[in-house]
């Protein structure tokens, strides 16, 4: 995947009705967007796919839905007043702003890119007999090229790790890391900022400056006792949240990459101090499984241990997917300990303890997290569905295959033409289709070209009705993925149009 199409995947949100800047007839808000009229049905079955496997599936997972507004101590407890920001530095002839951990990554993936290169070409050399995990342990290029990237990691964690700030530039000088906009090695120190952004509770109020959650994740740490009590939970036990965080980004771009505000989709799974890791490891595995269960060549995710361990975690490690501009983090599986509810305890002088029964004695449950941006996820399945399929003798088509089960529409029903009673009867199919699936109607234009706009926003099924439906109680269904066409008897429409897009189908891949 290229820059190339990358621009097509944000031209192809916006032409048809995914994404939108924001406030854009003001001429947009930086780093902002809207979800249009496809866009909004795709997130909505992106979220209900997430909250289906964890709440739905786990029977020790429960839901939650806590507010944005939050006391403002609780970010002082959560280390997010003192410790949430990112360093910065500025190239002072292009007067860009970059985060300086940032620039350092983008540099080691070059290596990483390097190594990739050598393994396609002994591949090609050696066919079948390949083997890579053999050619990776013992070529000296590649050994070469881990070497630095392990040297690099091992500087850029001991600058962020103790705030010795001009080591990190020093390593950007060391490394002759150069402005990708101006080209020049001409930078600012590198200074930490703050993403919370604040506003006012009330004019009168003596506590009134309040911020915007950063993450979600804290409003289940407040609620930890609430939950336990009220659900009669039992270790281990999970709280899921999908909702809204803000973060003042310094380097905003791109597309909904890395946005102001975005939603995310979190849970905290409460354990017993000891059984981190085992929940830890089981997280790791079945949040990948999610990914990949949606039909995404796995080969498109990684896993990324973290080399800047946030101050609360024991083990951290990003899942990661191929975008187009490189691999990027999706989602983060955190082990956090027992330092979230600890704050608080600390903070509030009140009790978040568990009484254990079989242990008989009270402790401050450990917690492992699952966070995936539901937007990035959104980026995920628009670059991974976007194509430009060639037909052969000179035609093609764009199409979005998008998992049937999340796109924006189950099926589309389409009167062949406009008159001899073929729309009414169209309409009466979707008046029984629409108590199970989303179901576009269009009339207008050839119907070549409506089931291209079908394709185009990622309809699995097209149903046209024609002047034989009417007296054979028959239709034409077309595939959107093969373009295959078969006649079929409407009172089997429904369980066809079931098997083919059901999100039921979908979480059988996960039980
Ligand atoms: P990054 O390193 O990319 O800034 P992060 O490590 O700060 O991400 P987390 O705090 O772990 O991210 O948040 C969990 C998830 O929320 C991320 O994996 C990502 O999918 C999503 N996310 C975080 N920041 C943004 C943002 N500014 N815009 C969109 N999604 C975001």
């Amino acid at each position: 995947m290229s820059e190339e199409h990358f621009k097509n995947v944000i031209s192809h949100s916006k032409e048809y009705g995914f994404v939108f800047p924001s406030s854009e007839i003001y001429d947009g808000l930086a780093a902002v967007y809207d979800y249009g009229q496809n866009g909004v049905e795709l997130k909505k079955n992106i979220r209900e796919y997430w909250w289906k496997s964890m709440v739905q599936l786990h029977e020790n997972i429960v839901g939650l839905d806590a507010s944005i507004f939050m006391a403002p101590k609780v970010w002082k407890a959560s280390g997010h007043v003192d410790g949430f920001s990112d360093p910065m530095i500025d190239n002072k002839d292009s007067k860009k702003r970059y985060r300086a951990d940032v620039l350092i990554e983008d540099y080691q993936e070059k290596y990483r890119v390097k190594n990739q290169k050598e393994i396609t070409k002994a591949r090609k050399r050696f066919g079948d007999d390949f083997d890579e995990a053999q050619f990776v342990a013992t070529n000296p290029n590649i050994a070469r090229n881990n070497a630095k990237i392990e040297e690099i990691d091992v500087k850029l964690k001991e600058g962020l790790e103790t705030g010795q700030l001009d080591k990190v530039k020093a390593l950007i000088e060391e490394l002759g890391i150069a402005c990708p906009v101006s080209g020049s090695r001409n930078w600012t120190d590198v200074r930490q900022f703050n993403l919370m952004y604040s506003t006012q509770m009330s004019a009168t109020d003596g506590e009134s400056q309040i911020y915007l959650r950063p993450e979600t994740a804290q409003g289940i740490f407040v609620n930890y006792l609430n939950v336990q009590k009220t659900g009669r939970m039992r270790l281990p036990f999970g709280i899921a949240q999908t909702g809204k965080a803000f973060r003042n980004e310094i380097v905003a771009r791109q597309f909904i990459m890395r946005m102001k505000e975005f939603e995310q989709m979190e849970m905290q799974f409460f354990v017993t101090p000891g059984e981190e890791k085992k929940w830890y490891d089981y997280w790791k595995e079945h949040r990948l499984k999610w990914h990949t269960n949606l039909g995404t060549d796995a080969s498109k995710y990684r896993y990324h241990d973290h080399v800047k361990m946030a101050h609360y975690a024991n083990a951290a490690v990003d899942i990661e997917y191929d975008f187009p501009f490189g691999f990027k983090e999706v989602e983060g599986i955190h082990s956090r300990t027992d330092f979230d509810l600890k704050q608080h305890e600390e903070f509030t002088g009140k009790k978040l303890q568990y009484f254990d029964n079989d242990k008989n004695e009270s402790y401050v449950p450990y917690v492992v997290e699952t966070s995936i941006g539901l937007d990035r996820m959104f980026l995920v399945l628009m670059c991974n569905a976007l194509q430009n399929e060639d037909l052969g003798e000179g035609k093609s088509r764009t199409v979005l295959k998008l998992p049937a089960a999340l796109a924006p529409y189950q099926c589309a029903v389409l009167p062949l033409t406009k008159n001899d009673g073929l729309p009414d009867m169209a309409r009466k199919i979707i008046k029984g289709l629409s108590l199970d699936f989303n179901c576009y109607y269009e009339e207008k234009d050839s119907i070549g070209k409506r089931y291209r706009r079908q394709d185009a926003i990622g309809t699995p099924i097209c149903v046209t009705v024609d002047h034989d439906s009417l007296t054979d109680d028959s239709v034409t269904i077309r595939f959107r993925d093969s373009m295959e066409q078969k006649r079929v008897k409407l009172s089997d429409l429904e369980d066809i149009i079931t098997k083919e897009v059901s999100m039921k189908e979908l979480l059988k891949g996960l039980v």
